[in-house]
Parts: structure tokens; C-alpha cells; sequence
């Protein structure tokens, strides 16, 4: 289980989500920002942090965003 970045995060990229991930798994793609699955630690401190509310754990991400699972695993590499 993860956390995963979905789509309100395109175009905001603003990185406060970084600043407070204790272990540096939120990493920078072209148009948005995503969460490597096998390093982040599930500790929850990223989704308070971000301002349009587009981190969800994986379990609970919304339906119409369920693409951005794979994605964030393609972009980590992993999928
Ligand atoms: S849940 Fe914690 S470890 Fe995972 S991406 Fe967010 S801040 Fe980082
Ligand atoms: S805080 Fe939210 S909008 Fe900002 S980079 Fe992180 S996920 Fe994207």
C-alpha cells in the first residue's frame, strides 16, 4: 500500500507535499508530482499538506482517478 498523486496536482506542482515527506519519496515529473510506491511509508503527512487535495492512500482513491495508480508507479519505474 501507498499514497498516490492524482490529477488536481497537474499544473500546481507547488511542492509542499515534499517539504514534509520524512523519507524524500515525492518526486518531480513533467507535469505533475508523484509518490514512489515501494519507498513512501505511508505516514500520511503529505496529504494535509497539499493545498488542492489530490494525495490519496491507494485504497481510497476515487474512481475517476484510478489511472493515476499506474501512474505513479510507471513514473517511479516500478509498474
Ligand atoms: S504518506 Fe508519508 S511517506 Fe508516503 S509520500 Fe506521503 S509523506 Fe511521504
Ligand atoms: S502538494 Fe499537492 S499539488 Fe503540490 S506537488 Fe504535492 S501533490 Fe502536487
Amino acid at each position: 500500500m501507498a499514497y498516490v498523486i492524482c490529477e488536481p496536482c497537474i499544473g500546481v506542482k507547488d511542492q509542499a507535499c515534499v517539504d514534509v515527506c520524512p523519507v524524500e519519496c515525492i518526486y518531480e515529473a513533467d507535469d505533475m508530482f508523484y509518490i514512489h510506491p515501494e519507498e513512501c511509508i505511508d505516514c500520511e503527512a503529505c496529504v494535509p499538506a497539499c493545498p488542492v487535495d489530490a494525495i490519496f492512500l491507494e485504497d481510497d482513491v476515487p474512481a475517476k482517478w484510478q489511472s493515476f495508480i499506474a501512474k505513479n508507479a510507471e513514473l517511479a519505474g516500478v509498474a
